[in-house]
C-alpha cells in the first residue's frame, strides 16, 4: 500500500509533523523507532515548553504528543528505519522488518548528545548529569557545577549556568578551545567560571545524585576530585543519519543539509528538528520545524495531485 506521507522519527519534530499531517487528512505513517520519543524521554522536568505553567515531565510531554497524533489518525510503528530509497515518483523507507512506500517523507530522526563513556555517567544521567543546560540550569541555584567541553556549546552553557550556580568549572581536555573568540572571551571574563585545561573526566561519583567529578590532568598525570552538584556535558551531538548512507546530502558534520531548514537534496523528502538544526536544539524549535515540514510536505503532495 502506497501512503501519502511517512515520518521517520518520533521526537517533538516528528510528532508535531504527525499532528499537522494527520489533521490535514494525510494519514501519516510514523516510523517511531524501537525506542521512541527522542531526547525528552531522558529528561525529568521540562519547564520551558510553552503551555505548561508548572512544567511537565519529558516522557509525559512526548506521550501527550503521541496520543494527540494518534487521535487524528497517525499510524505509529515501532521500527528503526534503515534506508530511504528514491524511486522517482515514490520513496521507499526500509526498516529491519518491512518496506514502506509513500509520495513524501519527513526525516526527523534527531541527534543524540555525545557522551563521555566514563563510569558513573549513565548511572547519574538525569540525577546530576545533564546534556541540556538550557533545560536544567535553573535546578542549580547557588550550587557548584562543571561543564565539560571546549566548543561554543560549552562556553554558552558555562556562561548561562553562572546565572544560577555560584561556581562553574569549565573542564576541557586540551589547552586550547575550539569555540569562537567572542564566546571564549565572555566565559573567561566571568568571575564565576574557573577553567581546568588538559583535564579528562575519569569518572563520576555520588550517592543518589552526583557529588564528585574525578579528573586526570593529561599533561601532569595529576588526579583531582571536584565536589560538584551537577555536570553538564557539552561535547557535541551525533545526528542520526547513518541509515541514509549517501542518498541524501549531509553536512561535513553529518547533519542533513538544507538551505531553508525544510527541503533536502531529495525531492519530496523534507527534514525537521535536530537532525538538521545543530544550533538551537530545543524541543520547541524542533516542534516548530516539524510543523513547517508538514505544511511544506502537504503543499508538495497537492502539487502531485494537481499533476494527476
Ligand atoms: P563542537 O564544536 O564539536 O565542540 C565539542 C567540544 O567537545 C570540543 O571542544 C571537543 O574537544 C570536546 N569533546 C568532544 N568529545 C569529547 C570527549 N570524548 N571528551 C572530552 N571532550 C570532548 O560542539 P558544540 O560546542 O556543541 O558546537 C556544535 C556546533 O554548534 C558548532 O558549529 C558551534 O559553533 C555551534 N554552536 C553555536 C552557538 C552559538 O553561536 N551561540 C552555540 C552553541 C553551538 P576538542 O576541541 O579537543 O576536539
Amino acid at each position: 500500500m502506497k501512503r501519502k506521507l511517512i515520518i521517520v522519527g518520533s521526537g517533538p519534530a516528528g510528532l508535531t509533523a504527525a499532528i499537522y499531517a494527520a489533521r490535514a487528512d494525510l494519514n501519516p505513517l510514523v516510523i517511531a523507532g524501537v525506542t521512541w520519543g527522542g531526547q525528552l524521554m531522558n529528561t525529568t522536568e521540562v519547564e520551558n515548553f510553552p503551555g505548561f505553567i508548572e512544567g511537565i515531565k519529558g516522557p509525559d510531554l512526548m506521550s501527550n504528543m503521541l496520543e494527540q497524533a494518534k487521535r487524528f489518525g497517525a499510524e505509529i510503528i515501532y521500527e528503526n528505519a534503515t534506508q530511504v530509497i528514491d524511486k522517482g515518483d515514490s520513496k521507499v523507507v526500509k526498516t529491519y522488518e518491512n518496506e514502506y512506500e509513500s509520495d513524501a517523507v519527513i526525516l526527523a530522526t534527531g541527534a543524540t548528545p555525545r557522551l563521555l563513556n566514563v563510569p558513573g555517567e549513565t548511572k547519574f544521567y538525569g540525577r546530576g548529569v545533564s546534556t541540556c543546560a538550557t533545560c536544567d540550569a535553573a535546578f542549580y541555584k547557588e550550587k557548584t557545577v562543571a561543564v565539560i567541553g571546549g566548543g561554543d556549546s560549552a562556553m554558552e552553557d558555562a556562561t548561562f549556568l553562572t546565572r544560577f550556580a555560584t561556581k562553574v568549572y569549565l573542564v576541557h581536555r586540551r589547552d586550547e578551545f575550539r569555540a569562537s573568540p567572542i564566546m571564549i572571551h565572555r566565559a573567561l571574563n566571568n568571575p564565576k567560571i574557573e577553567v581546568l585545561y588538559n583535564s579528562q573526566v575519569e569518572s563520576i561519583e555520588g550517592e543518589l545524585k552526583v557529588s564528585t567529578l574525578n579528573l586526570l590532568n593529561n599533561k601532569t598525570n595529576e588526579k583531582t576530585s571536584l565536589k560538584v552538584d551537577g555536570i553538564f556535558l557539552a561535547i557535541g551531538h551525533i545526528p542520526v543519519t547513518d541509515f541514509l548512507g549517501n542518498t541524501i546530502e549531509l553536512t561535513e558534520e553529518g547533519y542533513i543539509k538544507s538551505s531553508d531548514g525544510v527541503h533536502t537534496s531529495m525531492q519530496g523528502v523534507f527534514v525537521a528538528g535536530d537532525v538538521e538544526d545543530h544550533k538551537y536544539r530545543q524541543a520547541i524549535t524542533a516542534a516548530g520545524a516539524g510543523c513547517r515540514a508538514a505544511l511544506d510536505a502537504q503543499k508538495w503532495l497537492e502539487t502531485l495531485e494537481d499533476k494527476e
